[in-house]
Parts: C-alpha cells; sequence; structure tokens
C-alpha cells in the first residue's frame, strides 16, 4: 500500500528576487521537519490523522509560518487563530475559531472531533472546551513576535487588513496595497495517506493582519479550506480566504472526483486554475489522493511546500517550478 504526506506554508508573492539563500534556508529548513516528523508517524504504520496532527504543529510551532506562534496580529493587538482537521476515513470532522491562546490549534480542532458531538467551536467556548481537555495554553508573550508587530503597527496606520503575513518592509506592504495581486499567505497545512488506505486534512492559520469584526477565513470552514474523503482525496487550501470559500474549493475537488470521474491532477486544474483564476482567488492548495498520487497546485508565484511519499519522491519548494 503506498502511503504519502505533504505540506504547505501559504501560497501568494513569494518571489526569489526577494529572498536571500539564508532566509530561504530557514524556510526549507522548517518545511523539511515539519515533513518528515509527519512522514515518520506514517512509516511507522501511524494513522494519516497524526501524521497531518504532528506536521502542523511542527509548522504552527515555528514563527516564519502565520499560524500558532508565529499567527499574525488582529486589528485589536492581540491573535485569533482558525483551524480544522478532517478524516476521510468516517468524514468526521473539527474545527474551531477566533482562538487566542491555545498553542496549537489543529490539537483543539482534533479533540473537538474526536471528544465533542459538534463541529465547529468558536471564541470563549472553544477555549473552554480546550481547558476541559487539558490542552497546553500560552500567554500573549509565547505569541508576541516583533516582526509581526512592527507588520501589524504598519498595517494599522492604513487602517487595511492584510493577507500577507509576509509584508516584510514597509516598502513590500505598499507594494502590497498598490498591486493587489501582490500578496503571501502564510497558513500551514498537511494532507496524508496511510498504509492503512485512510486519508486525513488539516489546516491552522492566524488569518489575516489586522483583521476586524471577527473575520474567519476558509482554514477552518470544511469544505472550503480543508476536507478528506477516502473515496476521494483529502485537500488542505492556502490563499484568499473569502474567494476560497465562495468557490467551496476543497470539497469542490472532492466532487469533481467522486461525480465526475476527474482524476486528482484534472480537479486540481480545474477548481485552482480555472474556477478560482476567474473570480480572482489567488492561492494554492495540497492534495492527495486514495492511490497516494500528490498534486501541490497553486494559481500565485509561490508556494512554501513540500511532499514525500513512499514510492521515494521527496520535495521541498517555493517558487514555481519552470
Ligand atoms: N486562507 C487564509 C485566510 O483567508 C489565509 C492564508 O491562506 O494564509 O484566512
Amino acid at each position: 500500500m503506498n502511503f504519502g504526506i505533504a505540506i504547505h506554508g501559504g501560497a501568494g508573492t513569494i518571489l526569489r528576487s526577494s529572498m536571500t539563500p539564508e532566509k530561504e534556508k530557514l524556510f526549507t529548513d522548517a518545511l523539511r521537519t515539519a515533513l518528515q516528523q509527519g512522514y515518520a508517524v506514517l512509516e511507522k504504520g501511524g494513522s494519516a490523522l497524526d501524521a497531518v496532527e504532528t506536521a502542523v504543529r511542527s509548522l504552527e510551532d515555528c514563527p516564519l509560518f502565520n499560524a500558532g506562534k508565529g499567527a499574525v496580529f488582529n486589528n485589536a493587538g492581540t491573535h485569533e487563530m482558525d483551524a480544522s482537521i478532517m478524516s476521510g476515513k468516517d468524514l468526521s470532522a473539527g474545527a474551531v475559531s477566533l482562538i487566542k491562546h491555545v498553542k496549537n490549534p489543529v490539537s483543539l480542532a482534533r479533540a473537538v472531533m474526536e471528544k465533542n458531538e459538534h463541529v465547529f467551536l468558536c471564541g470563549d467556548g472553544a477555549e473552554d472546551f480546550a481547558k476541559q481537555m487539558n490542552l497546553e495554553f500560552a500567554g500573549d508573550e509565547y505569541f508576541y513576535d516583533a516582526f509581526r508587530f512592527e507588520q501589524w503597527k504598519k498595517a494599522q496606520e492604513t487602517e487595511g487588513s492584510f493577507l500577507d503575513h509576509n509584508i516584510e518592509t514597509q516598502d513590500t506592504r505598499h507594494k502590497t496595497q498598490d498591486n493587489p495581486n501582490d500578496k503571501k499567505f502564510g497558513t500551514v497545512g498537511a494532507v496524508a495517506l496511510d498504509k492503512d488506505g485512510n486519508l486525513a486534512a488539516a489546516t491552522s492559520t492566524g488569518g489575516m493582519t489586522n483583521k476586524k469584526f471577527g473575520r474567519v477565513g476558509d482554514s477552518p470552514i470544511i469544505g472550503a479550506g480543508t476536507y478528506a474523503n477516502n473515496n476521494t482525496c483529502a485537500i488542505s487550501c492556502t490563499g484568499h480566504g473569502e474567494l476560497f470559500i465562495r468557490s467551496v474549493v476543497a470539497y469542490d475537488i472532492s466532487a469533481l472526483m467522486e461525480y465526475k470521474n476527474l482524476s486528482l491532477r484534472e480537479a486540481c486544474e480545474e477548481v485552482v486554475m480555472k474556477k478560482l483564476v476567474k473570480i480572482g482567488g489567488e492561492g494554492g492548495l495540497i492534495a492527495i489522493d486514495k492511490h497516494g498520487n500528490i498534486e501541490l497546485p497553486f494559481n500565485s508565484e509561490g508556494m512554501y511546500r513540500a511532499m514525500k511519499s513512499s514510492g521515494g519522491t521527496e520535495k521541498v519548494e517555493i517558487y514555481k517550478s519552470i
């Protein structure tokens, strides 16, 4: 039985020209670490669910990505994190939103899936449930990051909210404003197929810098940012959340496979390169099907991504392959 895993750390205007070799190495090392940790679970015969949770936790613990420790600041100067997880075996799912102090939101989503009768919890109630589950909490200082704080301060001057967790300098931030196509999204996610033929997907994010009014993106929404079904595939998305919600991206890929018999590649092409592009939905996704085929499509300049399959293929990539 084939098995494998794919992960992402966000898509967007990620250009080789704006990277230094040192920074590139930081990102690829972090991706490789998360990939190896997730793959090790599968290799030992562990479940796809454990593999995706492990990989996403690793990315959540890394300040480079917009999830967990690296979550961006919202308009109130705090963090509101979203996460979801889904099992393709029985279509069980868990999702959380507007989480402020849970160290690993993906594990809270998993607890919702396995230990709560509901699928989606949000805000204070979700955190109360996390306490009951004895999940680890972290104070504001854990989520504080000078770079993210600067980003937020700059975003605040304009009252805008930004999908770009990688707005690194004032200059590139202004570039982002001038050019709506110049964005980066730092959400993280993982999809996996285990030795028993079970698929799973998980996604975690801090959302948009300076977001307000309790904005929630696609990442915690089952069917939009995350989906898994053993009959078809497992998907985790990253990109402009509003457009991914409106296109029901993750479920759409599965539905094209289930009802139209499209291959994983054809379904990804249809949704990421045609449907999303038509409405200006910038971003990408990672996908694995029940045979272990992996696709990593994106319609933006780049996507932090990595995959490893039992067939021997391993990739860690950032930019468009030419
Ligand atoms: N999709 C996420 C959101 O809209 C952003 C991202 O992918 O980084 O919240």
